[in-house]
């Protein structure tokens, strides 16, 4: 069975997620850690938590996965503004400790007017400074589509993040698909051989979870966009021949396409079956 499930709103608390995810068809669910605008986070409810533990627990629920909020920028030329990802990244990580063994995705962040290496560098020091040998969340970097100045659109850059930190087995990729491909790998015409360049340079083995998203842009168009699945440029086909696909079908799939939670059922069904 696929594991399988889409972004929800956290607001109301784990155990409103967990009772979400199941109304939908769902086993998994994504959640941010806080306002993605990137404010203070509410002080984590203990009772909320055991509750959802146990409700997660009967009905299957695992693999949920946090998403950092998407204006933290680990690489900034400003000082500040990395002090300020490092400082929100290690607090959501202590947070997460309430839900063990689950992951953390983060957009690795913007060189803007640095270059690439630099970036690279700059994130990679943020994680060691952040990641803790006795923590049991592992830290996922996703898979950017190259708008702008983002790093994280080639599998090369990715793998050289992964190169530079201590604690690897801290760490894994995110692959989402809208990105993916508007950053230029064709996973509608090729996924072989996007997977086999993703194994060479980075490793199947750190692939962890996969965002499935259909793209409202055509191939390498570097805009990401997210569009409900089945009606943008990858299609169905290629969305659905990537959630069965013999090496990824054990890795847990969020949607992050424009829906509603009726919506969201849907492609959890049209995937599914
Ligand atoms: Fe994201
Ligand atoms: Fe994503
Ligand atoms: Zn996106």
């Amino acid at each position: 069975m696929l594991k399988i499930g889409c972004h929800l709103s956290s607001s109301k608390g784990f155990y409103h997620m967990g009772e979400e995810a199941i109304s939908i068809g769902a086993n998994t669910f994504q959640f941010f850690t806080r306002n993605p605008r990137g404010s203070r986070a509410k002080p984590v409810d203990e009772a909320d938590v055991a509750r959802y533990l146990d409700f997660a627990g009967r009905h299957g629920i695992s693999c949920i996965l946090a998403h950092a909020p998407y204006t933290l920028n680990a690489c900034s030329a400003d000082e500040h503004t990395r002090e300020f990802a490092l400082l929100t990244m290690e607090d959501d990580l202590r947070r997460m400790e309430y839900v063990p063994g689950n992951c953390y995705n983060f957009h690795p962040g913007s060189h803007v007017g640095q270059d690439i290496d630099k970036g690279i560098e700059e994130i990679a020091t943020i994680l060691n400074q952040i990641l803790k040998p006795q923590q049991h969340t592992t830290v996922l970097l996703e898979t950017m589509a190259g708008k702008g100045t983002e790093v994280g659109s080639r599998f090369e850059e990715l793998a050289g993040i992964l190169e530079r930190v201590e604690l690897k087995e801290k760490m894994g990729v995110c692959l989402d698909t809208c990105h993916v491909y508007d950053a230029g790998y064709d996973i509608v015409n090729n996924l072989e051989g996007v997977l086999q360049e993703f194994d060479e340079v980075i490793g199947l083995e750190k692939l962890r979870a996969i965002h499935v998203n259909d793209s409202k842009n055509p191939f390498m168009s570097h805009k990401d966009r997210h569009e409900k699945i089945g009606q943008g440029s990858i299609g169905l086909g290629a969305l659905r021949r990537i959630v069965h696909h013999p090496k990824l079908k054990e890795l847990p799939f969020y949607l992050e396409t424009p829906n509603e939670l009726p919506g969201y059922a849907g492609e959890i069904r049209m995937l599914s079956d």
